[in-house]
């Protein structure tokens, strides 16, 4: 395209203030409604063993009773479940998606654990790129299913974390936010659960795996988050029980010896995870997800595709790029074609060997068939032969011997 000539003023930009209101103030407030009255996604991943917490931590943290069928313990794998449910708090909707990682070290061979998650995450971010890449997109009314907060369960041995831990963490961690929490923290005493989240921290550091850190470059946020930041993994208790405590109900799990109250910061860490989560950085997540997650995933796709910055700034063209993309495939079906070609010629040469093997064995077995029926032939024709002379041989002595005895009889005087 040609360049147009176009004289821009190249300086700083000039401050200009209208004689009146105009009225431009009121965008921020368009912008709110107009995302309010489109409402809002996030979609949870949860990762942990089965019979952790989990299900528990997210009825807690919504404070709902999701429905959800009983999950299976003897999976061969792991399997993902996700169910969308849709909340409303006073005018905003939010469609919320729980994805489950059902029968998660379940098996004795825990190698492969992460790869159905990982594959769940690409996915998600693969349909995504295949919709902004469509001519005729939709990215407004798309039901985005891209994962913006994995909330792993660290199940709360007091020791370190488990090798599938460190291992799925790691697989994870360029793709999604993930933020570590103690399950069922309620199960070990104050002083082990500080040492268990600095041993936590300081495997996790040294393992190289950056979880997702609350941001601090906002300033009406970054005392809270930093604050926060410094007592992960968050050391949660789920329950959806009540118990009465003053003239409040309030949840809690209760004991033989004491009640554990979930949303009591002396008690569990449980308030913070939901502050953090839910009433603070749920945008920061969503946008985190879009702008570092998913702009991973898209670089490297389009990279594979072709399209790279450098080409872009050697005067980069999309006709070049389709035309060798183009070349590319059609030399791939060619390639595939000649191997196709050449499998087809072998396999047609391999059933002739085959057929001419078998019809050598016929042949052999008929040759060898007609020679033993000649034999036995040749043999009943000797023994038929031979039995003729016996006969014969017999008859003529019969003969003698009829003959003799009627001479005899002739030759004896009358009494
Ligand atoms: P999931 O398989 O990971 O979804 O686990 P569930 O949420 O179904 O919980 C399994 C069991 O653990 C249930 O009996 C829960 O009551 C119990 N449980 C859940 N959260 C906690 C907790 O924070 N502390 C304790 N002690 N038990 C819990």
């Amino acid at each position: 395209m040609a360049e147009i000539d176009v004289d821009r003023y190249q300086g700083p930009l000039r401050e200009a203030t209208p004689n009146g209101h105009v009225g431009f103030d009121s965008l921020p407030d368009q912008v709110v409604n107009k995302a309010t009255n489109n409402g809002f996604c996030f979609n949870i991943l949860c990762i942990g063993e089965t019979g952790i917490g989990k299900s528990t931590m997210m009825n807690t943290l919504f404070n709902t009773s999701f429905d959800d069928d009983p999950r299976p313990h003897d999976l061969p794998g792991v399997r993902l479940r996700a169910n969308s449910y849709e909340l409303q708090e006073t005018n905003v909707r939010l469609k919320l998606t729980i994805v489950d990682t059902v029968g998660f070290g379940d098996q004795v061979n825990k190698e492969n654990s992460y790869r159905p998650i990982v594959d769940y995450i690409d996915q998600q971010f693969e349909a995504y790129l295949q919709e902004e890449l469509k001519v005729k997109r939709n990215l407004h009314d798309y039901n985005d299913s891209r994962i913006h907060a994995c909330l792993y369960f660290i199940a709360p041995t007091g020791h370190s974390l488990k090798s599938l831990d460190l291992v799925t963490m790691k697989e994870l961690v360029e793709k999604v936010n993930i933020i570590p929490v103690i399950a069922k923290s309620d199960t070990i005493s104050k002083e082990e659960l500080q040492q268990f989240k600095f041993k936590i921290m300081s495997e996790l550091l040294s393992a190289g795996i950056q979880t997702y850190q609350f941001p601090t470059d906002d300033q009406s946020v970054s005392a809270l988050n930093a604050k926060m930041n410094s007592l992960l993994p968050f050391a949660v208790v789920g329950s959806m029980d009540e118990i009465k405590v003053g003239n409040r109900m309030v949840r809690a799990r209760q004991y033989p010896w004491g009640t554990v109250q979930v949303e009591n910061d002396a008690h569990c860490d449980f308030v913070h995870l939901r502050e953090m989560i839910l009433r603070t950085n749920l945008e920061d997540l969503r946008s985190t997800t879009h702008t570092k997650h998913y702009e991973l995933h898209r670089r490297n796709k389009l990279r594979e595709m072709g399209f790279n910055d450098d080409a872009q700034s050697n005067n980069f063209n999309l006709q070049e790029v389709y035309e060798n993309k183009r070349v590319e495939h059609q030399r791939n079906m060619q390639d595939k074609e000649d191997e196709m070609r050449q499998t087809f010629v072998a396999r047609v040469k391999e059933k002739e060997n085959e057929l001419k093997e078998a019809e050598g064995q016929l042949h052999e077995k008929f040759e060898s068939l007609r020679k033993r029926h000649t034999d036995d032939k040749r043999r009943l024709e000797e023994r038929r032969q031979a039995l003729e002379d016996e006969m014969s041989a017999f008859i003529q002595r019969k003969n003698t011997v009829e003959m003799q005895q009627s001479q005899s009889k002739k030759g004896l005087p009358k009494k």
